[in-house]
């Protein structure tokens, strides 16, 4: 299965997705929304049978003498039991052509009702087969928000009222999902229990025979739910508190108070992670250690922010959601091992992180043709999602360490109270916030066109004056209009080291350098202030 197909691909290995930009698309006003939705999953495991009953009350928006609810997303797995209404008659089950995984239930009315009438519902939906985002095994059972397990208006979605979601299942299970649990126990020789889960959240659980970790702040909490890893449980919510007050002290208050981390059994369906709002779902195998839990946990985490609180759209949208996810992710790693860790760990990955989200990676893809300007990165396209995570968290750095970190978080702090953030609009924020740096240049040459500056560099000796002085020579070896770039050069001389800026913006610059003593070696940007190309990378093809 062609796993980068998926919009909201996520984090690292092609197969991660999350509800990054669940909201990002603009669509017309939809038949009804719920005005209330109760609902109550029952799951028996042994059997792979799932059901869900639900309650809700729809108002209309429009005049109609009918209304469709409709489940499942992309893939077929629910089908309804039943829909009722006192409102009218119901057929269920209702095929539409276009979209063959779809199963409708349609209440006809006897006569038209008003935009704003509130019609009472009942439903029952029971699984009919696995799929892609929804399955129940003997060991556990998922849904996430793509499989739709929760009907809706036609192909349309609403803003979702906060609601009451009770799990029953086998004693010793416990369910992962949005929100708060407000209620558990037992009830008819099951285990129940029951989520409080807030305005606007796409509703999401995993379950299983989980044992519970626990972490609690003031006003949040953390829990754990592990099955087989292998984890230091304290230590790693110690990490995740610590991951959540450096993302705070940056965007403000974290969106979603209240987190789950749940592990998920490597057989039960095919994907490696899912971001929720307030959940976030990692198949065991990519919990083999802390840090990569960790690092999971703080680009999921970005996400409150980044896609979920703003879910950014138009051209090059990656760059907001998940570029600012890594970015904050490598912020954070940073601020713990320092900042050659973080620059190996951007340039080269670790054991558990995508080796495609590497500087090394882009470039890769860039030798096969396929890299796109950063300003064009298209949503659905799994390259570019790469390209979002590996170029444009340079891209980030580079602004953020151009404007200053303090003036970097304040301008996004100001954009984060726009929902519909547009690249367009990131760049003019950032240019109108600091006139002075010279940003709309920045932003042509890093966001408008593929590819980095290659970077040559060519010195000699010049003893004519008696005094140590030394001819540099820098080229742009790559294709296109030279970049602009104040660029560092070590210079190792036989009376020291010292490092000099010059300024490029031709093919080639040729400046003269007074030094302590002769040279006799000389390196470009030695402390990888910029995303140039580097000896480090030879084995690809050099662009051109
Ligand atoms: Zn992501």
């Amino acid at each position: 299965m062609n796993l980068t197909v998926f919009k909201r691909l996520c984090l690292g290995i092609s197969a991660w997705f999350c509800v990054a930009t669940l909201c990002a698309q603009e669509a017309p006003r939809p038949q009804w929304c719920y005005e209330t939705l109760d609902t109550t999953v029952s799951i028996v495991p042994d059997r792979g049978m799932l059901s869900i009953r639900g309650t809700g009350t729809l108002v209309l928006h429009h005049e109609t003498s009918s209304v469709d609810l409709r489940v499942n997303g992309s893939w077929q797995t629910l089908r309804f039991e039943s829909l009722s209404s006192r409102a009218g008659d119901s057929k269920i089950n209702v095929l539409n052509p276009e979209h063959k995984a779809w199963r409708i239930g349609t209440l006809q009315f006897s006569k038209p009702r008003a935009p704003g009438s509130r019609i009472q519902v009942e439903f029952e939906l029971v699984k009919e087969r696995d799929a892609f985002p929804l399955a129940v095994k003997a060991n556990a059972a998922v849904a996430i928000s793509d499989a739709v397990w929760l009907p809706v208006s036609g192909d349309m979605g609403c803003d979702l009222p906060p609601g009451k979601l009770t799990f029953l299942m086998p004693v010793g299970w416990h369910a992962a999902s949005n929100g708060k649990v407000v209620a558990s126990g037992m009830r008819e020789g099951r285990a129940f229990e029951t989520y409080q889960i807030p305005k606007s959240h796409q509703r999401a659980f995993i379950a299983a025979p989980y044992h519970l970790a626990n972490g609690r702040a003031p006003t949040s909490s953390i829990d754990l739910y592990l099955l087989n890893a292998t984890l230091n449980s304290s230590r790693l919510l110690e990490s995740f508190a610590a991951a959540r007050q450096f993302l705070e002290e940056r965007y403000g208050p974290v969106p979603f108070a209240d987190y789950k981390i749940a592990e998920m059994p490597n057989d039960l369906v095919p994907w490696y992670g899912a971001s929720e709002e307030g959940l976030i779902i990692t198949r065991n195998e990519m919990m083999g250690s802390e840090e990569a839990v960790l690092n999971n946990f703080v680009h999921e985490l970005a996400h409150a922010w980044w896609g979920n609180k703003v879910t950014p759209t138009g051209p090059g949208s990656y760059l907001l959601n998940e570029g600012m996810a890594s970015f904050s992710g490598i912020e954070f790693f940073e601020s713990r091992v320092g900042r050659e860790g973080a620059l190996a760990y951007l340039e080269f990955g670790s054991p558990s992180s995508s080796p495609d989200a590497t500087t090394y990676g882009y470039l890769q893809l860039a030798c096969s043709g396929k890299d796109v300007p950063l300003a064009a990165l298209k949503p659905d396209s799994g390259d570019d999602y790469n390209i979002a995570q590996s170029k444009g968290v340079w891209v980030l750095r580079m602004l953020a360490d151009r404007v200053g970190r303090e003036r970097f978080f304040h301008v996004l702090r100001m954009l984060e109270s726009e929902p519909n953030l547009t690249q367009e609009r990131f760049r003019k924020a950032f240019e109108a916030e600091a006139p002075e740096m010279g940003l709309s240049q920045f932003f042509r040459q890093w966001l408008d066109r593929p590819g980095i500056p290659v970077i040559g560099l060519e010195w000699r000796n010049q003893n004519a004056t008696g005094k140590p002085r030394a001819l540099i020579t820098i080229f742009q070896k790559q294709r296109g209009e030279p970049y602009d770039l104040d660029l560092e050069v070590l210079l190792r001389t036989r009376k020291g080291v010292v490092t000099r800026s010059v300024h490029i913006d031709r093919a080639q610059v040729t400046v003269e350098i007074d030094l302590p003593g002769e040279l006799v070696d000389a390196v470009v940007d030695p402390g990888s202030r910029l995303l140039v190309w580097r000896p480090s990378y030879r084995t690809l093809c050099t662009p051109r």
